[in-house]
């Protein structure tokens, strides 16, 4: 076929993407990423057009959406809505986390879940691509009421999930206790000890040393791998860190390890700075330990750190020089403007530790300013990465040390980026990560889902 009957082609496998997933703005915008890297990919290999596998790749394979109901520590009866998306199983068992936010509807996990084939795919791990989550807001909720929503939450997903099948882990609002009240229901409704169907777990009852470091350590590799082809380092880098999650957190003390300054970071509610460099130990404590806000560590911490509410954290780029910029927060976070703000302060790398956090525009402008641009599916595979070491070490009934475990993770970030920077080159467009994350991701999938014929 010619390229412009695959360009046509592409085009009518999205607008039926679009007529079929109707309202789903995020799932949209994520399959659109992922074509627009595909034309010389179905040019190069009719046999992926030849057997409709594109077409395959946008329909998941099962989308279940379930009540969960539970009972507030004030005895009334709340109704969440509960949804797995089991999106692709070529290449292992259905993987990816559980985000609970009172934003999720169907278009988020089916986005997160769409970026999460490919992001899998790209870890050369033997693991498919699934999202589940709920509309449940975990925050001011009691232990006790996390504790009745998940195993509620469980009582009718256990059903669908199994070390085989299909193993959740955590994604915003879901951490090492939610992991702990989902992992003690599935074990008590359906009486075994399984520990590969969950990651994520406490590293006491299965978990894997480095999972909690995972996502954030594995942003920074990829940023780290991304300065290295210009001769650069983390160190004396001026660096912004958007969220203040379990992804900020760990990017930020990477950062601090590989002799980087991390000025700033955020919460829904603002931002908190802090010229001298933020204090990873203290803001741990305060989020972790206390599930407190970036107020209180800012309160704690006193001296040069300042909580500035209602602020954006990129517009700290007017404020003064920028190396690089890792958002970890949530999608979209980071627009055009934002990205021209980031031009302006001479940002050279933009890693993303969230899924999807920065708009298509925000992507053009930097990329048009030569800007390194990691994407997620590519720079934050190293938690997906790391859960997948979790499942090895289930497997086997094995712990591997924290430094060991690290370096696999860091092989596995370093794996990531030559493949994308590869591929890439190899397909004309030399240092675009966002082609080479999509051509490469897509490639493993299709290869798989020829070989095991049309189901
Ligand atoms: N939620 C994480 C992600 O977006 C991790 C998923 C997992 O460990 O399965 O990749």
């Amino acid at each position: 076929m010619t390229p412009s009957t695959q360009s046509s082609r592409l085009a009518d496998i999205f607008a039926e993407v679009l007529r079929r997933n109707p309202g789903e703005a995020e799932f949209h915008q994520a399959a659109r990423e992922v074509f627009d890297s595909l034309e010389r990919v179905l040019e190069r290999h009719p046999q992926y057009a030849d057997a409709s596998v594109l077409e395959r790749i946008c329909e998941p394979e099962r989308q279940i959406i379930f009540r969960v109901p539970w009972v507030d520590d004030a005895g009334r009866v709340q109704i969440n809505r509960g949804f797995r998306v089991e999106f692709n199983s070529a290449l292992g068992p259905y993987k990816g986390g559980l985000r609970f936010h009172p934003s999720v509807y169907l278009g988020t996990i089916k986005f997160l879940g769409f970026e999460q084939v490919f992001k899998n795919a790209l870890t050369g791990m033997p693991i498919g691509g699934g999202k589940g989550g709920s509309d449940f807001d975990p925050k001011g909720r009691s232990d006790g009421e996390v504790m009745r929503f998940c195993q509620s939450f469980m009582t009718e997903l256990y059903r669908h999930i199994g070390e085989y099948t299909d193993v959740p882990a955590g994604d915003i609002g879901v951490g090492g206790r939610e992991i702990g009240y989902l992992f003690g229901q599935y074990k008590r409704i359906t009486n075994r000890y399984e520990s590969g169907v969950l990651t994520g777990k406490g590293v006491g009852w299965g978990g894997a040393l480095v999972r909690t470091e995972a996502t954030g350590y594995g942003a920074v590799f990829f940023a780290e791998e991304m300065l290295k082809t210009r001769g650069e380092s983390f160190e004396g880098k001026r660096v912004l860190v958007s969220g203040s999650g379990n992804v900020a957190l760990y990017a930020i003390q990477k950062v601090q390890q590989l002799g980087g300054t991390v000025v700033a970071c955020s919460d829904s509610n603002g931002v908190a700075y802090d010229e001298a460099g933020l204090d990873f130990e203290l803001l741990r404590r305060v989020k972790e330990d206390d599930r407190g806000r970036l107020a209180d560590y800012v309160e704690q911490r006193g001296g040069s750190a300042e909580y500035r509410a209602g602020a954006k954290i990129w517009s700290a780029a007017e404020a003064g020089r920028v190396d690089v910029a890792l958002p970890c927060a949530t999608q979209n976070e980071l627009d055009g403007d934002d990205a021209r703000a980031l031009v302006a302060a001479g940002v050279l790398a933009v890693a993303e530790g969230a899924n999807m956090p920065s708009t298509p525009d925000a992507v053009r402008v930097l990329t048009e300013a030569g800007v390194l641009f990691g994407p997620g599916k590519a720079a934050n595979a190293g938690g997906v990465a790391t859960s997948a070491l979790e499942m090895q070490q289930n497997a086997s009934r094995d712990s591997w040390s924290f430094p060991h475990t690290e370096e696999r993770l860091r092989e596995i970030m370093q794996g990531i980026h030559e493949n994308c920077a590869r591929t890439a080159e190899e397909y004309g467009e030399p240092g675009d990560y966002v082609l080479g994350a999509n051509i490469s991701g897509f490639t493993r999938v299709a290869d798989a889902m020829l070989a095991l014929g049309v189901i």
